[in-house]
């Protein structure tokens, strides 16, 4: 915890409305107000709720604002405040729409709060212009690792997918250190059919406002990146602090498990199943907060899991009251004691951190991934969408700690199918033999300098350090 007392400074968080996206700017608010920074989240009322409940562990004063979502003018349904939430896809878009109303009430609370500067979440391109009609620097908040930012932009502005012939046929990834391939095909249409639609429009209005903006502050530390870290900032110019992992902030219990929804197991429960087991021996398997899978592909994780012979923890994210009609005949009965079925939400943090736990299966998501890599953990890579596809690349190639599960083509929700043997292999390389234990070992010794690094003189503690000293020479400039 910090020694100096930052209190002069006040940071506005204004996070996107996604539990992927709202629960980092959780762990990031409990940073700051741990080192005496005056925070205050701004966000809907719903989502409001919800950051009391998960800031209320943290012994600081974290200050919360709720604005009105316009979901009525936007063609809504009422009480719609969360994208992942929403009744179906179709809605996304006029959900990204209805962000934008929101800067009048935003500008309001600018003008009250005078704050030093705001952190706001890059789909909001529109807080850089609020920000600077009242002198307020914007800081944009990166939900993910300097690798995918600097992949992306290479692809982006070299388009080396339109230089191929078929959606499987592998590219270079221009200028980008360490020769990444990726295809057509692990890209979203949006990007790679060079379509201006809403999507795309926001993302080049992101990009616009990330380079007027005076920096991003990213959720990753130096030494798990380096090379992709200079890059960003040196050939690609940007202005960035590493302040992570945030998640780290979390070191108690209750912490841990106060962490986005609700968990729909017991935490004692889940401890107790966890000291039952041996040391690295428990195989977590869990696709963050969007992802979906229908009912063949579950059916044939069901098959994997028996057939690895692995105890496992499997988070479903198909609720109780829904019938599991994919479930192969038999299977709990069979599994108990070797597997525990958590339908719903997992305490996350909590169950990677013990140390029963031997390996993750995850879709990549950079909050998944970068708690897997504090804990310790080897990873089977299974991406969908998003940016996880060059998630995957970072832990499987470059940091040689994962194992790809084989999934080739990107999807919104719900994953090309993967077979039972592909998922028992990699889950078997990830846990047994020789080569396992070296990804093991690997991996355990990033989740130490992931540790070392917000500890104080750590690099993440330093850059944390330089960003307010930073902001306090503004307020005085
Ligand atoms: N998470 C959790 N329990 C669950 C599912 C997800 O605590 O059952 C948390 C996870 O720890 C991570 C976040 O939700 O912090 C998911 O973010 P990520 O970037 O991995 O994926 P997304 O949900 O955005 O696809």
């Amino acid at each position: 915890m910090g020694s100096e007392c930052h209190g002069s400074v006040h940071i506005f968080l204004f996070p996107f409305m996604a539990h992927g996206h709202m629960i980092p700017v959780s762990d990031t608010a409990k940073l700051f107000a741990s080192y005496g920074v005056k925070i205050t989240i701004v966000t809907t009322p719903l989502n409001a709720i919800r950051f009391a409940q998960t800031t209320q562990s943290s012994k600081f004063n974290i200050q919360i604002k709720a604005i009105e979502f316009p979901s009525e003018e936007a063609g809504l349904p009422k009480g719609c405040e969360n994208v992942d939430t929403l009744p179906s896809p179709d809605l996304v878009n006029p959900f990204f729409k209805a962000t934008r109303l929101l800067q009048p009430q935003f500008e309001e609370l600018l003008k009250e709060f005078k704050p030093t500067c705001i952190v706001a979440d890059m789909v909001f391109p529109w807080a850089t212009e609020a920000a600077a009609k009242f002198g307020i620097p914007r800081l944009v908040f990166s939900g993910t690792s300097f690798f995918a930012m600097c992949a992306l932009d290479c692809v982006k502005v070299y388009e080396p997918y339109s230089k191929v012939s078929s959606e499987t046929e592998p590219f270079v990834i221009p200028y980008l250190p360490g020769e990444i391939e990726l295809t057509r095909a692990q890209l979203p249409d949006f990007i790679k059919n060079n379509v201006l639609n809403d999507v795309t429009q926001l993302l080049k209005e992101a990009r616009e406002a990330e380079l007027k903006s005076f920096g991003i502050i990213m959720n990753s530390f130096y030494e798990l990146e380096p090379v992709y870290a200079d890059f960003y900032r040196n050939e690609l110019g940007r202005k960035a602090w590493h302040i992570g992992p945030v998640s780290l902030c979390n070191r108690e219990t209750e912490e841990k498990v106060q962490r986005g929804k609700e968990a729909t197991i017991d935490e004692h429960e889940c401890l107790k199943w966890l000291d039952s087991k041996k040391p690295d021996s428990v195989v977590y398997l869990c696709f963050g907060s969007v992802a979906d899978f229908n009912s063949t592909q579950l059916k044939e994780i069901a098959m994997a899991l028996e057939a690895a012979g692995q105890d496992f923890i499997w988070v479903v994210r198909k609720g109780k009251d829904e019938v599991d009609e994919w479930l192969p005949e038999g299977f709990e009965e069979r599994m108990e004691g070797k597997g525990l079925m958590i339908r719903g939400w997992a305490p996350q943090v909590l169950i990677l951190d013990h140390p029963s736990v031997g390996g993750f299966v995850t879709h990549c998501g950079w909050n998944s991934t970068l708690e897997g890599i504090s804990a310790g953990l080897p990873m089977v890579t299974w991406p969908l969408a998003a940016e996880q596809f060059y998630n995957e690349k970072l832990v499987a190639q470059v940091l040689k700690i994962g194992v790809g599960v084989g999934t080739q083509k990107w999807v919104r929700l719900f994953g090309d199918s993967v077979k039972k043997e592909a998922i028992v292999k990699a889950v078997s390389q990830i846990m047994v033999g020789e080569e396992a234990e070296e990804r093991r070992s690997r991996a355990r010794e990033l989740g130490k300098q992931a540790r070392r690094a917000v500890e104080e003189g750590g690099s993440s503690y330093q850059d944390f350090n330089k960003l307010i000293q930073e902001l306090k020479s503004q307020q005085l400039g």
